[in-house]
């Protein structure tokens, strides 16, 4: 295997990196079509899942603003919005869990080592194979959305210090410390996902390639 060749991960043979697409497409058509199939079939369960979830929310929401003596909204709003990511990611993991069972054929291409892997064995590849980048992942998400629960409770504490103290106006300090939370907390997310995650990223692709180079001379 020379240097930016990789190995199919459904036929062993060694492709330039720039190629794997192709190689993909004409020698083994069945498993790109059944990651089609796949994704059209996720659709389905997840809408099954996500539309009345939705539906549900939006009354909720709707009574929310309505009711008398309803929380301030500037505590209702990013609730009810983590409800609604929480909705969605729900309905992406059943969608994936009903389908699961049809995509044995599905491969996924590796982010580190570029194989192709069977679809069921996706996570326990990064675990075996790269087993640094499969912590970092599950803590950088832990982190992601650890974060929104701290962010939660600091405004929770807020409001009930501001409620308590006499001369503050509760719901203009509770709205800015909430907008501003939820500020930092996208700004922050966003410079980490789009700037330090594919530097990381790349460093660690960099390194399994200078480690296979070192495993293959004599
Ligand atoms: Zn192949
Ligand atoms: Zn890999």
């Amino acid at each position: 295997m020379k240097r930016n060749e990789i190995e199919c991960g459904v036929c062993g043979q060694s492709v330039p990196v720039a190629e794997l697409g192709n190689h993909m497409a004409f020698e083994h058509p069945e498993i790109v079509l059944a990651e089609v199939k796949r994704d059209k079939d996720e659709t389905k369960p997840f809408l099954r899942i996500v539309v009345p979830s939705f539906a549900v929310w939006l009354v909720a929401f709707l009574l929310l603003l309505a009711l008398p003596g309803a929380p301030p909204l500037a505590m209702s709003i990013p609730g009810m919005l983590l409800v609604l990511l929480g909705i969605v990611a729900v309905g992406y993991r059943y969608a994936l869990r009903v389908t699961v069972s049809d995509v044995e054929n599905v491969r996924l291409r590796c982010r580190v080592c570029d194989a192709f892997v069977p679809e069921p064995a996706y996570f326990a590849h990064y675990r075996e194979a790269h087993p640094r980048y499969a912590r970092h992942v599950v803590l950088a998400r832990a982190i992601t959305w650890g974060s929104t629960v701290v962010i939660f409770l600091v405004d929770l504490i807020v409001f009930f210090v501001t409620s308590r103290l006499s001369g503050w106006d509760v719901l203009a300090v509770t709205t800015i410390s909430t907008y501003s939370g939820l500020y930092v907390w996208l700004g922050v997310v966003s410079l980490w996902w789009f700037g330090v995650e594919p530097s990381y990223l790349a460093r660690v692709r960099s390194e399994w390639r200078t480690s296979q180079d070192s495993l293959k001379r004599p």
